[in-house]
């Protein structure tokens, strides 16, 4: 069985902890690795190795560092293949959405390149009587990246390409459901001409993540997960005194006008609520069609397209999508549906039972699909993170707003209409970070920065661009001021200087 250790100090080495985790194959449901989970002194020794190559990394201009990311982009893209395959066989997803993954992180490495320009400082000449003034960014130290099972590329990348690029060192401490990306990334780093040290995937659970809460010389922890874990992160981060900003879970709306135009927005939907397996931040798990009419025009279009979706294995290059992460995850969904029952909705199409022919053992799921959800039932308030799109009803745009601005989650949200002022007034009025006009997954590009509202994010930064550098960095204001040798100021010392 194959092993998984930790990547510290540039290289791999085994678990000592004596305690591991499966990883499955989710296209037969068989074990293919054990991945170890790190105790608090393999943590201490991988934060040791951080702290001394980034004493160092922080003392190289910039324009070296961004020509290590640079290198290394050149040597992921070099690899995606071999990293698509790796990333499907242990996630699920296609390995077209596998390459997606890689691509949306490399974007973030891209921007990261830019970091000579982006943490230039600035610079006030005369401020005061001989008086200059400069401000400059700088790094934190050695800060923690806490991610997902469902994007192993690309969150990642987000994380450590702005952390690194600042001048920062990192602890990755990836999903312990997908680990072997996260590795060969870091793997890649090193191979790039990245300082050993620098990069340090330490796997693991609860465990290696409170000891990077506890840990002195970790000054700033960036996670990505569920709510209540982001959540709990957040706190004993805080608490702690690092920095901390600490993205959730989400259940995003997608709104449909009656002016829409129905053949793009089923598209569009199709593609949200299911592609990969719907374990997507950022899917569309709701509809909401608006006013008299809309809901039976959505559904004469979106029942025949759920009836064409192929469902395969992760290396079909047919299929739309591959099974789920896991069987827990699967008993987890399939439970959502049972209980969607009870609670009253309509079932039109019923995902549960579905085989793979061949792939019995997978973790394959079928659509479903839900009518006539409310917003008082619990699986509409919860995420259920899974094939399943609940159609809520709304008959009018304010019914409809109030939906997701009510909502415990406000991560993303998407409207379709050809009404460029009601566009413009949802966008204004809705409660959600990341909003999207007849554009499904508004995850915004690198330059920008992803973050939701309300239960989808703790803490008051987003996820790079520059809110991503301004995270990974602390602003060092200076004052100087050079007088002749013989020179007195006039100022009085015991007054605060006003100029
Ligand atoms: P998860 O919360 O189970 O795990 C996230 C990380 O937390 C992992 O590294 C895991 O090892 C660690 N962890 C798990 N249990 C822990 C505990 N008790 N104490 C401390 N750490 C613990 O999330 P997941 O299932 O891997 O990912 C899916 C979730 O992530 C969904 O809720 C999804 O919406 C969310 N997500 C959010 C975003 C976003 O940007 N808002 C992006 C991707 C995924």
């Amino acid at each position: 069985m194959k092993q998984i250790g930790h990547f510290i100090d540039g290289v791999n080495v085994t678990g000592t902890s004596g305690r591991t985790a499966d990883i499955f194959n989710p296209n037969t449901g068989e074990v293919q690795a054990q991945v170890s989970l790190a105790s608090v002194s393999e943590m201490d020794g991988a934060v040791a190795s951080a702290v001394k190559a980034q004493a160092e990394w922080a003392r190289v201009n910039p324009q070296k560092r961004s020509r290590v990311l640079f290198a290394f982009k050149a040597l992921v893209e070099k690899h995606m293949d071999e990293l698509a395959q790796v990333l499907s066989s242990e996630h699920g997803k296609i390995l077209a959405d596998s390459r997606g993954d890689v691509i949306r992180g490399l974007d973030v490495i891209e921007f990261a390149c830019g970091v000579p320009q982006n943490q230039k400082g600035d610079f006030t000449m005369g401020a005061g009587p001989g008086i200059d003034v400069y401000s400059i960014r700088k790094p934190l130290g050695v800060v923690a990246a806490i991610t997902p099972f469902n994007f192993p590329a690309m969150i990642p990348m987000w994380m450590f390409g702005m952390a690194i690029s600042t001048g920062n060192a990192v602890i990755l401490k990836p999903s312990e459901k997908d680990p072997s990306v996260p590795m060969r990334l870091a793997e890649l780093f090193v191979i790039a001409g990245g300082p050993k040290g620098l990069l340090n995937v330490v796997n693991g659970d609860k465990e290696a993540v409170d000891a990077i809460l506890a840990h002195d010389d970790i000054k700033a922890v960036s996670f990505v997960g569920s709510s209540d874990i982001a959540h709990y992160v957040y706190i004993e981060a805080a608490k702690a005194g690092k920095r901390a900003q600490c993205m959730g879970g989400a259940k995003n709306h997608g709104i449909i006008l009656p002016d829409a135009n129905m053949d793009q927005a089923v598209q569009d939907v199709l593609g949200a609520a299911f592609g990969s397996a719907g374990e997507r931040c950022m899917a569309l798990p709701v509809v909401v069609p608006v006013g008299e009419g809309t809901a039976e025009r959505f559904l004469e279009k979106m029942l025949p397209a759920i009836d064409s979706l192929r469902i395969g294995t992760s290396t079909d290059p047919d299929a739309d999508y591959g099974p789920v992460v896991t069987a827990a995850h699967k008993a987890r969904v399939e439970g959502y549906i049972d209980l969607a029952l009870k609670e009253g909705a309509d079932l039109l199409v019923d995902g549960r039972g579905f085989e793979l022919q061949g792939h019995e053992g997978g973790f394959f799921m079928g659509p479903t699909l839900f009518d006539n959800v409310t917003a008082d039932m619990t699986t509409y308030k919860e995420e259920i993170f899974g094939p399943v799109l609940q159609i809520v009803r709304a008959a009018t745009f304010e019914q409809a707003l109030k939906l997701p601005n009510e909502h415990q989650y406000g991560n993303g949200v998407a409207i379709y209409t050809a009404n460029g002022r009601a566009a413009r007034e949802f966008a204004d009025r809705v409660e959600v970070g990341m909003v999207g006009i007849n554009v499904p997954i508004p995850v915004p590009v690198s330059y920008h920065s992803f973050g939701g509202w309300k239960r989808s994010a703790f803490g008051d930064i987003n996820q790079y661009g520059m809110e991503g550098l301004r995270f990974y960095t602390k602003t060092n204001t200076v004052t100087p001021r050079w007088l002749e040798s013989d020179e007195l100021s006039e100022d009085s010392a015991f007054v605060i200087p006003t100029f």
